[in-house]
Parts: structure tokens; C-alpha cells; sequence
């Protein structure tokens, strides 16, 4: 049985992410979206509302699980029996970045963790989180970014903020 897991923060799940999901998820035979507990980032959705929003988004794929993690990758892909993770890749800023982080933990799990880059679909290549974060900051349209109800919640996020609720 082929396992991989596809980690990142995912804050907020767009649908680039859910491109590379659905992609991974033909070639293994189980995809396990872990969530990065980043304690040192400021993200605007808590852990759990990551994850469940992930699980609502990949409902319709039978093999895809979503969990989250807090730590080294390496840690959570040893004691999960993990020995493939997925990234996907955009542009060259991103393959300097990955080749890095794929060779350290490939370095630091003595052999054990090997990553596997998808590239990413042309109409979602200029797609990031940070930016679907910055138009939705302003009240702009990001329906073309993550499905409808991530787009409900995450302008509801900004209207509780300009209200002062968070
Ligand atoms: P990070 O884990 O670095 O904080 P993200 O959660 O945004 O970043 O992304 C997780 C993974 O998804 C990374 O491998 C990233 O390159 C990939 N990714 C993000 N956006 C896209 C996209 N539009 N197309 C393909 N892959 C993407």
C-alpha cells in the first residue's frame, strides 16, 4: 500500500491545494493532508478550523485523511509509518525553498523521508494563501481562489476582525 502525506499550513486551503490533493490522491493509495501547528506564525485559522475545512473540501475522496501536527515532519512521518511527502511546486522561488527543506529531511531522517514535488496547474500557479489573505483583507473577490463556503468563512473572519470581535 502506497502512503504519502502532504503537509503545510494551509491557512487558508485554496485551490491549488486542492488540485495537488486531488492529484496526489490518484497516484497513492492513501493521502494524508497533515496541518501544520506553526506556533510561530500568526495564521488566521486555528488548527482545527483548518482541518476541518480541508475535510470538508476532499469529502469526495474515499483515500485522502486530514490530520494535523505540531513539530518536526520528519517526527510525524516516523510515527505515522510515513515515507513519501508531497509538496507542490510554482515557480523557481518555490523549488529553491523545497530542494532544501526535501534534503534536510531526507538528511535528518537518515534516508527514511523522501519528498515528491507535483507542479503545480497553470490556472492555479499564481495562486498563494497569502495573497488570497490580502485580497480578502480588502473585500475582494476570491471566489476563483478557494471554494465558496472557505470563501464565506474566511470573509467572515475579516468582517469579525474590522468589528473588533478578534
Ligand atoms: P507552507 O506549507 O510552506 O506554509 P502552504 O500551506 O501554502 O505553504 O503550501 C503547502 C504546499 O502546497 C507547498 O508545497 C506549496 O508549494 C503548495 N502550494 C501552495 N499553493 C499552491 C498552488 N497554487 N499550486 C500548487 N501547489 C501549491
Amino acid at each position: 500500500m502506497k502512503r504519502a502525506v502532504y503537509p503545510g499550513s494551509f491557512d487558508p486551503m485554496t485551490f491549488g491545494h486542492l488540485d495537488i490533493i486531488r492529484r496526489a490522491s490518484e497516484i497513492f493509495d492513501v493521502l494524508i493532508v497533515a496541518v501544520l501547528n506553526n506556533k510561530g506564525k500568526c495564521p488566521l485559522f486555528s488548527v482545527e478550523e483548518r482541518v476541518n475545512i480541508l475535510r470538508e473540501a476532499t469529502k469526495d475522496l474515499p483515500n485522502v485523511y486530514v490530520d494535523s501536527f505540531s513539530g518536526l515532519l520528519i517526527n510525524y512521518a516516523a510515527e505515522n509509518n510515513l515515507h513519501v511527502a508531497v509538496r507542490g511546486l510554482r515557480a523557481i522561488s518555490d523549488f529553491e525553498y523545497e530542494l532544501q527543506i526535501a534534503q534536510t529531511n531526507r538528511k535528518l531522517s537518515n534516508g527514511k523521508l523522501d519528498t515528491i514535488f507535483l507542479t503545480t496547474s497553470l490556472e492555479y500557479a499564481y495562486l498563494s494563501s497569502s495573497s488570497v489573505k490580502e485580497i480578502a483583507s480588502f473585500n475582494g473577490d476570491i471566489s476563483q481562489c478557494v471554494p465558496e463556503f472557505v470563501a464565506d468563512l474566511i470573509h467572515e473572519k475579516y468582517k469579525n476582525k474590522e468589528q473588533g470581535n478578534e
